[in-house]
C-alpha cells in the first residue's frame, strides 16, 4: 500500500489506501473507451456542461471539507487550500461555459476549395499529477478533456490519496458517468502499461524533470501525444525605476505561498545594485514577519513541507549552497517541531559554480542576486535550464513588459507575483516542459483537428 495520507504537521499516518489491481485498470480502460465512443456518436455537450457546473457548485458548497482533505494530505495552509478549491471551481465553470465556442468548426482560407477543421475527441488521456496543488492540477486536465469528450484516468501523487479519492467522489456526486474520470492507486509499471494501451491517446504529467522524462519516453515509444509541466527556477527582476511601495505584500506571497512548493513561485530575486540593499532588507523583514505553525491556524504564514523527504532535500540544498560560498542573510535555524518545517531562508552571493545556481529549491528559500544593470538582470534570468515563469517589477510598465519579453519563459508577470487563472495559458519552455494547460490552448491539447476538404 504505497498510497497513504501522512499529515505533514504531525507526521501521523491518518489513512492508507488499497492499491488498484490490474483488473481494475482493465475495467477502467474498458469503461473509458466505451464512453469515448458514445460521446463520439451522441451530442451530449449540454449534459456535460450542466454536470461540470454541478462539479463547481459542489466544490463551493463543500469547500471547507475539500480544503481540509488537501491540507491533511500535503500540509498546505487551510486558507490556501480553500483558495485552491475556489480556483478549481472557476476552472470547471470556465470550460463548461466556453466549450461550445471552442468547439466551433474553424474555416480555412484556400483557393483550392472549401476547407475547415472540426475539433474532435481522441480517446482516453492518462494524467499523472503532483501533490502541491492536489485539486487544481487535476481540474486543469479533467475539465477541458471532459468537455472535449476525452475520458481521463488519474494517477495522483502517492502522498495525496485523500484528495484523489475526494475528486473521484465529487465527479460521481455530480452524476457523471463511470469511465469519464477514474482515479487509480497504481504504480509506475501500471502507468506505463496504460500509456501503451491503444485505447489511450495522450498522457500529461506535472512534476519533476525525472518523472517527466520517463513519462515522455513511454509516450514516445508508443507514439502518444504528451504534455509536460515541470519544474521552474523563476526569476523575480527588480528594475532600477522600482517604486518600493509596489512590492509591499508581494514578496512573502511570491516565495512563501504553499511553503515555497510552487513550480512557478519566485525563486531567484535579481536586483539592480541601486536597489539591492533596500530590497534585501525588505525581503528579510517580510520573512521575519512570516510565522510558521499549524496549517489550520489562520495566523500561520509558513506551512510544513509535504513530507520528511522534502524537508531533508531543502535542508541539504541550503547546506550545499553555504558550503559553496553562499552567504546566509536570514533563516536556516532548526525548528523544534515534529512537522516538516523549514525556516524561511535568504541566501546571497551565489556564484555560477555553486551547484545551487541552476537548481530548483522546492521550499521557502530565496536566492538574491545583485546585478549592475537591466542587461545583466536579463542575462542572469536567462542563465537557467528552466523556463517556466518570471516576474518583472518596474514603475514604467511598458518597459517592464519589454524586459519580460526578453526572458526565455512561458509566462511573465508584471508588477505582481505569479498567478493562474482559467483563461490564461500555463506552461513553460526548456526543462520546464512543453505544451500548455488552461485557456483555449489547454482545451486543444488533446483534440484532433480534423480537416474536411472539398475541392
Ligand atoms: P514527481 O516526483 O515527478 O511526481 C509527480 C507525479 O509523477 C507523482 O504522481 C509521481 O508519483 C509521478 N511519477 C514520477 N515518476 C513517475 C514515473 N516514472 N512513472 C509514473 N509516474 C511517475 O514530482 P514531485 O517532486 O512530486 O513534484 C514537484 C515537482 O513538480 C517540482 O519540480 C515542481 O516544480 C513541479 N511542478 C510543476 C508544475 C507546472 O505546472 N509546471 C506544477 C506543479 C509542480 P509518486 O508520487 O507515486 O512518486
Amino acid at each position: 500500500m504505497a498510497y497513504k495520507t501522512t499529515y505533514p504537521y504531525t507526521n501521523e499516518v491518518l489513512k492508507t489506501y488499497e492499491d488498484s489491481s490490474d483488473l481494475q485498470v482493465e475495467e477502467t480502460l474498458k469503461a473509458g473507451h466505451e464512453l469515448y465512443k458514445k460521446w463520439r456518436r451522441e451530442d451530449l455537450l449540454d449534459e456535460r456542461r450542466d454536470q461540470l457546473h454541478l462539479v463547481a457548485d459542489i466544490l463551493r458548497r463543500d469547500a471547507d471539507k475539500f480544503a481540509e482533505i488537501m491540507t491533511k494530505d500535503m500540509g498546505k495552509l487551510f486558507a490556501e487550500s480553500k483558495g485552491e478549491v475556489e480556483l478549481s471551481a472557476d476552472i470547471a465553470d470556465y470550460y463548461a461555459d466556453k466549450a461550445e465556442e471552442f468547439l466551433q468548426p474553424v474555416d480555412l482560407e484556400t483557393d483550392a476549395g472549401d476547407a475547415y477543421y472540426v475539433k474532435q475527441a481522441t480517446g482516453i488521456i492518462m494524467a499523472v499529477e503532483p501533490w502541491n496543488f492536489p485539486f487544481y492540477q487535476v481540474m486543469r486536465i479533467f475539465a477541458p478533456n471532459f468537455m472535449v469528450g476525452n475520458p481521463v484516468i488519474l494517477k495522483h501523487a502517492s502522498i495525496c490519496p485523500g484528495s484523489a479519492q475526494a475528486f473521484q467522489d465529487l465527479v460521481h456526486e455530480a452524476g457523471i458517468e463511470a469511465g469519464a474520470f477514474t482515479n487509480l492507486f497504481i504504480n509506475y509499471d501500471q502507468v506505463s502499461d496504460i500509456i501503451a494501451d491503444p485505447r489511450v491517446q495522450g498522457v500529461c504529467l506535472t512534476g519533476s524533470e525525472r518523472g517527466g522524462a520517463s513519462i515522455a519516453e513511454e509516450a514516445g515509444k508508443n507514439l502518444k501525444k504528451s504534455t509536460l509541466e515541470l519544474g521552474g527556477n523563476d526569476a523575480f527582476i527588480v528594475l532600477d525605476d522600482i517604486d518600493f511601495d509596489q512590492l509591499q505584500g508581494t514578496l512573502g506571497f511570491a516565495r512563501l505561498f504553499n511553503a515555497g512548493q510552487v513550480c512557478t513561485s519566485s525563486k531567484r530575486f535579481i536586483v539592480t545594485e541601486k536597489n539591492y540593499d533596500r530590497f534585501v532588507d525588505m525581503l528579510t523583514e517580510s520573512f521575519k514577519n512570516s510565522p510558521w505553525g499549524d496549517p489550520m491556524d489562520p495566523e500561520t504564514v509558513v506551512a510544513p513541507l509535504s513530507s520528511p523527504g522534502a524537508k531533508e532535500d531543502v535542508l541539504k540544498q541550503i547546506d550545499t549552497a553555504l558550503a559553496n560560498g553562499a552567504t546566509l542573510v536570514y533563516g536556516n535555524e532548526p525548528i523544534d517541531h515534529e512537522g516538516n518545517f523549514v525556516m524561511p531562508t535568504i541566501l546571497t552571493d551565489i556564484t555560477k559554480n555553486n551547484p545551487i545556481y541552476d537548481t530548483e529549491i522546492f521550499g521557502p528559500v530565496a536566492l538574491v542576486y545583485k546585478v549592475k544593470d537591466e542587461a545583466e538582470a536579463i542575462e542572469v534570468a536567462n542563465d537557467s535550464k528552466y523556463g517556466l515563469g518570471n516576474t518583472v517589477f518596474g514603475a514604467d510598465i511598458e518597459h517592464a513588459k519589454a524586459v519580460g519579453e526578453q526572458i526565455e519563459t512561458g509566462m511573465t508577470f508584471i508588477n505582481s507575483g505569479w498567478t493562474s487563472l482559467p483563461e490564461l495559458p500555463f506552461g513553460g519552455v526548456k526543462n520546464s516542459g512543453y505544451g500548455r494547460e488552461l485557456s483555449e490552448l489547454g482545451f486543444d491539447a488533446f483534440v484532433n483537428e480534423h480537416l474536411i476538404f472539398t475541392p
